[in-house]
């Protein structure tokens, strides 16, 4: 009966987990999402910890009071542009996780596990193994720790798959033998694929991987729940491990990228050393924050490109004060958000919702593309890669085959950047030289805020 019980708490928590992730589909339903899924979270600890057989408490108020004491510091001090990396350090601890509960299992029964139970151990501890690895080097990317361009070498695909297949063929004969050494390999051999998957991953392609070792950390968490016989582990596992994978078909699709060479390890590098250009000396324009003003004011239509220096800047409340000021002035402002802007899924959608801009004005690649023609001014605020042109002309570029925001179609384009260094992938951006483009250098919220004060005194 007490076993019903639990059964019941642990559906009621999966239920709410699922709303939790369809409130998250939406901006204006991701509060909400987030509520269902913290009350979810509570109901699922409270009944984990009232369970029978927790027998002290000792070890799980430790981990609570040390875990939780990290965990919210963690969360007060992270700027919104180093989430990534606390993304993939918290997959990394559910992959260590994993491979621990693995071997905590294993030496506690290790006599009268069966071979069914032997096989749930060895695969949590091999995708454990592989996620924790994996994204402890994704975090050293994204922190620019390591390089963060591509690491390529011939034969990596073919090599990545035979560890694979090695580490899997240890788990069965590990499962079939109780063979320790096995498990020991297994493991090792699932962390070195874990480094050698993300390892060839880099530039703009990084948003992938973070969404791939999401998914993985899924998994894992779903065969932890399996060794220690939990349905509430295994569903949230699976709701996150699918979750993960949907949204990294998404990214692959928006970057025009392949699902099969992400997981296999190594794409996105292939035209890696060329993209510098032709030698030929080129010149940006760049513009006073006057002249910006004028154009803002006299045009008709202004798009919006919001891009990771935005969330540098903090520029969000300024711009959101600008788009006021040119409303009030009879023009048509509308943001266009691109798939990967910033440093994570929805940053620049969380950004604008945070600065109070309606949701109607901000819309998808897919929908505002072909707006880009007819507009007068396209203003780029701290974005880079996810405007280049050369994404499209370039077949020498890293971005090759990204889409972009046609911005090089408007009439007009204004980029507000500091320097003429290059974006996260770290190439040349041909925009900057077009006829039409011009850059507004310095601080964007300064920029933004000097072009507003523009418009309200001057003109
Ligand atoms: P980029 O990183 O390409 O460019 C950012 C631009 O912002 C730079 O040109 C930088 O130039 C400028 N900038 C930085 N700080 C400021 C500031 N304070 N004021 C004004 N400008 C500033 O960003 P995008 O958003 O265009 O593209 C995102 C990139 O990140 C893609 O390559 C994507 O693949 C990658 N990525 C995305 C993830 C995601 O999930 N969205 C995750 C991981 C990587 P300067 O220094 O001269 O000011």
């Amino acid at each position: 009966m007490k076993q019903d019980l639990f059964s019941f708490t642990y559906l009621i928590a999966t239920i709410l987990f699922v709303f939790g992730l369809k409130g998250l589909s939406s901006p204006k339903t991701a509060m909400r999402g987030n509520l269902f899924a913290m009350i979810g979270m509570a109901i699922a600890i409270f009944a984990t910890v009232l369970h029978p057989e927790v027998k002290n408490y000792t070890w799980i108020i430790a981990g609570f009071v040390i875990g939780g004491g990290i965990g919210t510091t963690l969360a007060l001090r992270v700027q919104m542009t180093s989430m990534p990396e606390l993304v993939a350090v918290l997959h990394s601890f559910v992959g260590l996780a994993a491979v621990g509960v693995a071997y905590g299992t294993y030496l506690a029964h290790q006599d009268h596990e069966s071979v069914i139970s032997l096989i749930e151990i060895g695969l949590g501890s091999v995708i454990g193994a592989i996620t924790f690895t994996g994204s402890v080097v994704a975090f050293g990317k994204l922190k620019g720790s390591f390089g963060a361009s591509p690491l390529i070498f011939k034969g990596q695909h073919y090599l990545n798959l035979l560890l694979g297949l090695i580490a899997f063929g240890l788990c069965a004969y590990f499962a079939l033998t109780h063979d320790h050494l096995s498990f020991l390999l297994l493991s090792g051999i699932a962390a070195a694929l874990g480094v050698l998957l993300v390892l060839p991953i880099g530039g703009a392609d990084m948003p992938v991987v973070v969404s791939m070792l999401n998914s993985y950390s899924g998994w894992a968490a779903s065969a932890t729940g399996f060794t220690l016989n939990n349905q509430l582990l295994i569903a949230t596992g699976a709701l996150v491990g699918s979750s993960g994978a949907i949204l990294s078909y998404i990214m692959c699709k928006a970057m025009n990228r392949s699902i099969i060479s992400v997981v296999l390890g190594g794409f996105g590098g292939e035209a890696q050393a060329a993209a510098e250009g032709g030698g030929v000396a080129k010149v940006a324009k760049s513009s006073a924050y006057e002249d910006v003003a004028f154009m803002l004011e006299n045009a008709s239509s202004v798009i919006f490109v919001p891009g990771y220096g935005m969330a540098v800047a903090q520029a969000q409340h300024s711009i959101k004060e600008l788009t006021q000021i040119l409303a009030d002035k009879g023009v048509s402002v509308k943001f266009a958000i691109h798939p990967v802007a910033g440093r994570m899924p929805g940053h620049m959608n969380v950004l604008l919702a945070e600065a109070d801009i309606p949701y109607d004005l901000v819309f998808e690649l897919d929908e505002i593309n072909a707006e880009f023609a007819q507009c007068d001014v396209a203003f780029v605020i701290g974005a880079n890669d996810i405007v280049n042109p050369d994404a499209k002309n370039n077949k020498t570029s890293p971005l090759y085959g990204m889409p972009i925001l046609d911005c090089y179609k408007a009439k007009q384009v204004f980029v507000s950047k500091r320097s003429m260094k290059p974006g996260y992938a770290g190439v040349d951006n041909s925009l900057f030289y077009y006829d039409n483009c011009s850059l507004v250098f310095g601080d964007a919220k300064q920029s933004v805020e000097k072009i507003s004060a523009a418009l309200r005194g001057g003109h």
